[in-house]
């Protein structure tokens, strides 16, 4: 028999399964046992067939799996209402330089665990539960994905963390980089952590450097996790250099794979999509930041058409994942200047491509709400005032669903949010943590 203290019967409410079929339950419940999902039903005949399984009274919400970010930097939190000490951008280059590539060596360790408390709070606060992090400080590399993973302990997330491999700060660090990454891979192999072999981004990793980073990540069985065509640069640096373009560089080098993720593909061709799809590399979509960095628009739905895995990030501009699927999918109806483009196309990339990709890295379901899946739900004060289905659910979320609505978050099983509050952390006390640490960042900076 099984141990009923492991068990919660979460309802009623409207249950989201995200399962194959798309089906939505209306007086629908969730069983777990531990921080698995055991069956999936109405409330009434899981109460019934469980009469003793103490029940988390839903009220009727909205009851659905938790969102996940496909591409984020913790470490950019306190670059918030920073001064640039030179001239303003005009160039992603320039914000590179002028802000990023300044900001990430002003990071000490506490900077790193702070930013990752920050932006893991907001996260939670949104109802996303896993995090795909990319992460950057030069002066402090050894040891600061710990930092990270002490964070993600302290607040119950699933994250998938690595270190950002670059020649930008010469030899030393690169490799220093690529130790990081070796040591994190090593470590998380189970429980809510796992991780990535992280390079910035082509246009600043060295062909010595990457062969090291590729033998590295080959040993440990790794994917990775790259920038790749985010602004004109890489692309043209990459031809100058290498007589090809970015991404058929990183395919030529072995980057490129379905366990690899890359972020932007912004300035890509129908034959760079080709390369992608064949190869089953996924692309990550931030459409805040693209339209934030003025870097161009990323053609997602022609690179899905094209058979592109494709997935929905925030590069850290937000950790609203709600909001970032209503973005993607305005910029693309305004750019194709087709009304309603990209409702569904997001959503079904947030919901199934995003829930695809955590799967593989976990090695099991994450992101739907079916037998076996890892226990991450969402409650949503969210009562549909129009009939909800399977096949109209994006448009319940472009127009409807809000952070604001989260009212309980569920990780690995853990209840972290209840009741629109963190449980075990005091937000106001990390925030005045943060202040010093912050000022201190922008001192150096
Ligand atoms: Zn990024």
């Amino acid at each position: 028999m099984a141990n009923e203290t492991q068990r919660k019967l979460i309802g009623p409410g409207t249950v989201v399964t995200l399962d194959e079929e798309d089906t939505v339950l209306q007086d629908g419940g969730v069983l777990l046992q531990g921080n698995r999902i055991e069956e999936v039903g109405t409330f009434t005949a899981l109460r019934e067939k469980h009469p003793d399984v103490p029940t988390l009274d839903a009220g009727g919400r909205t009851i659905m799996p938790g969102f996940i970010n496909a591409h984020a930097h913790f470490y950019g939190i306190f670059a918030r209402g920073m001064a640039l000490k030179d001239a303003p951008p005009q160039t992603f280059a320039q914000v590179l330089e002028r802000l990023w590539w300044r900001l990430d060596k002003a990071l000490d360790a506490d900077a790193v665990y702070l930013s990752a408390m920050l932006g893991g709070i907001a996260a939670l606060r949104s109802g996303c539960t896993t995090i795909i992090d990319h992460h950057a400080s030069p002066n402090a590399i050894a040891g600061s994905l710990d930092r990270i993973a002490d964070a993600m302990d302290a607040l119950g997330l699933r994250a998938c963390l690595c270190y950002e491999v670059t020649d930008r700060d010469g030899e030393e660090r690169a490799r220093a980089g690529i130790e990081e990454n070796v040591r994190f891979l090593e470590r998380a192999r189970d429980g809510r952590l796992r991780g990535k072999f992280c390079l910035h981004a082509s246009f600043t990793v060295g062909d010595k450097t990457l062969a090291a980073a590729r033998e590295a990540a080959q040993s440990l069985g790794a994917g990775f996790h790259i920038h790749c065509a985010e602004g004109p640069e890489d692309g043209a640096h990459s031809r100058v250099h290498y007589g090809k373009g970015v991404v058929e560089r990183l395919l030529d080098e072995g980057i490129l794979g379905p366990d690899t993720i890359v972020a932007h593909a912004v300035h890509i061709d129908e034959k760079d999509m080709g390369l992608l799809a064949e190869s089953g590399t996924t692309v990550s979509h931030q459409p805040h930041s693209n339209m934030g960095n003025a870097v161009g628009w990323a053609r997602i739905l022609r690179m899905a058409e094209r058979g592109v895995p494709v997935a929905v990030g925030t590069d850290g501009y937000t950790w609203d994942m709600l909001e970032t699927m209503r973005t993607a999918a305005v910029l693309h109806s305004h750019m194709t200047g087709q009304p309603g483009t990209g409702v569904g196309e997001f959503a079904n990339a947030l919901l199934r491509g995003n829930a695809r990709l955590a799967s593989a890295i976990w090695g099991m379901p994450v992101g739907s709400l079916v037998p076996g899946a890892a226990a991450d739900i969402i409650l949503l004060d969210y009562y549909p005032p129009t009939p909800l289905s399977g096949g109209n659910l994006p448009w319940h979320i472009q127009f409807g669903m809000a952070a604001h609505q989260v009212h309980t978050v569920i990780v690995d099983g853990r209840i972290v949010v209840d009741d629109h509050r963190l449980q075990g952390v005091d937000e106001k006390e990390v925030a005045a943590q943060a202040l010093p640490v912050a000022l201190a960042v922008w001192e150096r900076f």
